[in-house]
């Protein structure tokens, strides 16, 4: 019977990150990030800045996308996950939110919800339903629309089942992508209470936003994306009242998108 050995959270470590589409397009160059056990790091940036494409590269699904590590490393404890794939990062704890709340639409929720604890149900079904008790925990409306249609949940609600199918891996390390993207401001005020609730249950989060004021509200630690490299970065209440963040991210300019 699989025991979980008693081991340190581990830390996540992104050095010198260079990928490439294709031959020709760079899309991040030379990218360090660290998450320390336990963190909830925001990674902001605009558009085609390269969030999504460090998530991929973190959560063993570039490839997918036709990318490629051209150099750097990128290492969860003492795991390797540079070129590895997508079961290599779960099995390690990292688990991806992608951006777009792709939920099985055709599928009910409680099956959306097993997809995601495939890895675990071979190891031991215990797991599975703990990780399902904490998932109807932190969303009692997923257990109440267990036998529904996921397609037929509103926005906020499938992009819970969403993080919901993501926590039935049981991660350590949560990458979630644009949470907040197209919903109403009560679910966004949501969305963020659970991503501290998880959060406070022991699970690292790594959360990529346009919505800067409320990824800066959970952060302990913020870097900006512009363009492939990191601009900056520091502490999320430092960054927070930088100029720079200010105008290009909350808001002070015209056109901001992030307050949804
Ligand atoms: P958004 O918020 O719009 O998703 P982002 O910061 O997540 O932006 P990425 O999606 O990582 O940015 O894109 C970074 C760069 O890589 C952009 O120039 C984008 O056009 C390009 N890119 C992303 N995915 C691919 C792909 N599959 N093939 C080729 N180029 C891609």
């Amino acid at each position: 019977m699989p025991e979980a050995p008693p081991q340190d959270p581990p830390a996540l470590h992104v050095e010198g990150l260079d990928v490439t589409y294709g031959r020709a397009l760079s899309a991040l160059r030379s990218v360090s990030l660290t998450v320390p056990p336990g963190a909830v790091v925001a990674l902001l940036g605009a558009n085609g800045a390269g969030k999504s494409t460090l998530l991929r590269a973190l959560s063993g699904t570039l490839r997918l996308h036709r990318g490629t590590v051209t150099a750097g490393r990128v290492r969860y404890g003492g795991t390797t996950l540079d070129g590895r794939d997508p079961v290599a990062a779960v099995r390690a704890g990292v688990v991806q939110v992608p951006e777009g709340r792709r939920v099985f639409a055709g599928l009910t929720v409680e099956e959306n919800l097993r997809t995601g604890g495939l890895g675990l149900s071979r190891r031991e079904p215990a797991l599975v339903r703990e990780a399902r008790d904490r998932v109807y925990g932190l969303f009692p409306v997923l257990a109440e629309r267990g036998r529904q249609a996921a397609g037929l949940l509103s926005g906020g609600e499938q992009q819970m089942l969403a993080i919901g199918r993501a926590l039935m891996a049981a991660p350590r390390l949560l990458l979630l992508d644009e949470p907040s993207l197209g919903l109403a401001p009560r679910m966004v005020v949501r969305i963020a209470e659970v991503i501290r609730e998880i959060n406070a249950q022991g699970t690292a989060v790594l959360l990529v936003e346009q919505n800067a004021g409320m990824a800066l509200s959970l952060a302990d630690h913020a870097y900006v994306l512009d363009v492939g490299e990191i601009r900056l970065s520091g502490p999320a209440d430092e960054l927070a009242q930088s100029d720079a963040v200010r105008r290009l991210y909350l808001g002070e300019t015209t056109g901001d998108q992030g307050a949804a």
